[in-house]
């Protein structure tokens, strides 16, 4: 093949990208476009999702998802097939599922929301981008923001928690850090959009999402994800409302590009197009082809219906040209404005071969310690310096992978140390840590729970590790209830019964439920799959090393029966208890932004500026935190507001601004928060404009509350 013609416009970095973008659409053959709209998979560690067969790969293919294990040779020889090979040189863009990290694992990104610090999210992204890129990853298909309602999803693990303004923020956060720097990876907000509604927290079910909710819930964080400049956007999988997300041309291209001005490119969900006639909208392969694109979807993963039906659809008049245009063109701008056609290549550097280098395993220590939640505490926490034997049990005392989580098939099981590692090496020289597992995580003998209360017996304090397997949570991974898997609860209530203090430590992907072991435990600390160094940070943890600081990002039921449950309800018609459960507790196992620390911190009333503000003015809100006790501690202060009269009833809670700072002991803090009215206090219509009106407001943060008005124009 001759080479591309150097001189071309497109070739040339100094041209404008919209006119490379003209050009090079100008130079191609039908068939030649189709191929950009097409994505397959290089191998695929994602079980739920199949590859083609490698060798039918050709060079004029526009991308590829390179899920299988990294292997930078076979990206690069297949970068050089498309730009040596292929008649106009257009080079692939690779896509991965870097989630939470690549080769050195951060915590899940639930877990990341507890910490309430996105400049970790953003550092964490940014050290998955140079290790995804140095193993040939030019696109990552992260963040999601999807906007869960029921934990029994198995993807509730992969969201920034239930409160919209922070998956705002944290996506914003990751958007950032995977693109801003260099090397640069591309972002992709998923799954637009709903997909977190789904019906019984089944995975890939139907969605029913009122408009209200879906303007006010579930679309900020995917706009701000956009305003923060993510270059792509993926499509659900999930019908919404009798309209598939990928083919709902209200979501894709009203609200997308009308609405927001979003001109980078659509990717759908890994065989989403074909799905669609299993969903019901399309009886055959061209038709539900013809109803992606024409809603919006411009790439179409894996399932390979655009290369088969596209040109049969263009020829026959039922797509129009001008479609695939726009959807190529999309696509063209991304390579462009990424710098492939001048970069095609990923070169190897120091993060291609190498366990992840210390400053790496540092940060995502740093990351798992903010994370980790301390929920109960009475006491026995940190473990007294006298402690000197100790009985660690439960199936996850010892386990690697599920301290890593879902979508982690870069990071390295046989490299993460265990909880038990990282207790021996913590502890004093001398103490005793036995160990027995008592049962699995799932299964059902309790032939081992004697060894493990025999351990506890002996013991001053027992450590007793629960919870989730890696492949628990994730993607599908929906479980019908938030039990304990196996003989856990069991095992958990034999150890009680011991009467030795039991701290309960929590390795898991969502909220369990904990009724029948929480009132038995001494303490309970969640340490999330908390990736490459969970293990460490649990035992800083523990011993006091450090002092827990994660505050829920999502509200812990005490059962799935409470379902939906989470701190943005609409207050009921009647007051009080009217209208609660009458053979159950209604208020949930521990509220939004629990979390325990080993000092305690005050709050003063809060102080603000003025009794009222101005719709284009500004009012400042403050407190003062001191932390009271004898430890140095954080405290993330969550800024909450309820509009409680309005043209549209509003949550009883909304959180609008949050602020983690350290405090030494005794030291006293201002905390604030500048509220700006069109930007904090304005809500969505069911149509997404938004409504800013005149009238009372209640800003809460911790026990504090106070009032102020807004008023149409400033007061004389
Ligand atoms: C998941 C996506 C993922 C894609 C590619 C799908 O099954 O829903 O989140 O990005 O596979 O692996």
């Amino acid at each position: 093949m001759p080479p591309p013609d150097a001189t071309a416009a497109y070739r040339r970095a100094e041209e404008p990208v919209e006119a490379r973008v003209c050009d090079l659409l100008a130079r191609m053959t039908l068939a030649e476009k189709i191929d950009q709209l097409h994505q397959v998979g290089v191998g695929d560690a994602n079980p739920n999702n199949l590859s083609e067969r490698r060798e039918e790969f050709q060079p004029t293919f526009g991308s590829y998802v390179l899920n299988g294990a990294p292997d930078l040779a076979l990206r690069n020889e297949l970068q050089r097939r498309a730009v040596e090979e292929s008649r106009l040189g257009i080079p692939a863009i690779f896509g991965a599922d870097v989630i939470h990290g690549y080769r050195t694992i951060f915590p899940i990104p639930l877990a990341q929301a507890c910490a309430w610090n996105p400049a970790l999210v953003r550092r964490a992204s940014r050290a998955a981008a140079e290790e995804a890129a140095a193993h040939g990853v030019d696109w990552t298909f992260a963040p999601m923001v999807d906007h869960c309602v029921d934990p029994r999803w198995g993807r509730v693990c992969e969201t920034f928690g239930e409160a919209p303004f922070a998956s705002s923020v944290f996506g914003t956060a990751a958007v950032c850090g995977f693109q801003d720097g260099e090397p640069s990876v591309a972002a992709c907000l998923k799954h637009f959009a709903g997909y977190g509604a789904s019906e019984g927290g089944r995975d890939y079910s139907y969605t029913d999402i009122s408009p209200q909710r879906l303007w006010e819930a579930h679309l900020p964080p995917f706009e701000a994800g956009i305003r923060a400049g993510a270059s792509t956007v993926m499509s659900g999988f999930n019908d919404l409302n009798g309209i598939p997300a990928t083919a709902n041309a209200y979501m894709l291209t009203e609200v997308l590009r009308t609405r927001w001005g979003f001109d980078g490119l659509v990717v759908s969900d890994s065989n989403a197009v074909q799905q669609l006639m299993r969903q019901g909208l399309a009886g055959d392969e061209a038709e539900a082809a013809q109803k992606a694109l024409a809603a919006g979807v411009d790439i179409d993963m894996a399932d390979g219906l655009y290369r088969a039906a596209l040109a049969g659809l263009v020829t026959s008049g039922r797509v129009p040209l001008a479609r695939v245009d726009t959807a190529v063109a999309r696509v063209l701008r991304v390579k462009f404005e990424i710098g492939l056609f001048e970069h095609p290549w990923r070169l190897a550097n120091a993060l291609t071969a190498q366990p992840p280098a210390p400053v790496r395993l540092e940060l995502a220590e740093e990351f798992a310690r903010e994370s980790i939640v301390l929920l109960k505490n009475t006491g026995v926490l940190p473990l007294a310096g006298g402690v000197r034997r100790v009985a660690l049990l439960g199936p996850l005392a010892e386990s690697r992978g599920a301290l890593l989580g879902s979508w982690a098939m870069f990071g390295r099981a046989d490299e993460t140390p265990t909880i038990a590692e990282a207790l021996r090496e913590e502890l004093p020289a001398g103490t005793t840590l036995r160990i027995e597992a008592g049962c699995d995580v799932a299964g059902t003998s309790a032939a081992n729970f004697e060894v493990a209360v025999a351990a506890a017996r002996d013991a001053e304090v027992a450590i007793l590790c629960l919870g989730e397997e890696a492949e628990m949570s994730g993607e599908n991974a929906s479980r019908s209830t938030l039990r304990l898997a196996g003989k856990q609860e069991e095992l958990a209530l034999a150890v009680m019964a011991t009467g030795v203090p039991v701290v309960v430590v929590l390795v898991t992907g969502r909220p369990l439920e904990l009724g029948r072991i929480e009132p038995g435990a001494a303490a309970i600390v969640v340490a999330w799959q908390g990736g490459s160094r969970a293990a460490a940070a649990l035992a800083d943890a523990l011993t006091g090393r450090c002092n827990p600081s994660g505050r829920l990002a999502i509200t812990w039921p005490r059962s799935a029966e409470q379902i939906p449950v989470a701190h943005h309800v609409r207050p009921r018609a009647r007051p009080d208890d009217a209208g609660a459960y009458r053979d159950g507790p209604t208020a949930p196992q521990y509220e939004f932004g629990h979390g325990l620390s080993y000092t305690t911190f005050t709050y003063s009333s809060i102080r603000l500026a003025s009794a009222t503000v101005a719709i284009g003015g500004r009012l400042r809100a403050e407190l003062t935190v001191t932390n009271a006790g004898d430890r140095d501690g954080s405290e993330t202060v969550l800024w909450f507001i309820r509009d409680p009269a309005a043209s549209i009833t509003r949550p009883l809670a909304e959180l609008k601004h949050f602020e983690k700072a350290a405090l030494c002991a005794g030291e006293s803090r201002v905390y604030g928060w500048e509220i700006e009215p069109a930007r904090d206090l304005a809500f969505p219509d069911a149509d997404g404009r938004a409504v800013l009106e005149p009238g009372e407001i209640v800003v809460r943060a911790g026990p504090s509350a106070a009032r102020f008005a807004v008023v149409a124009a400033n007061p004389i």
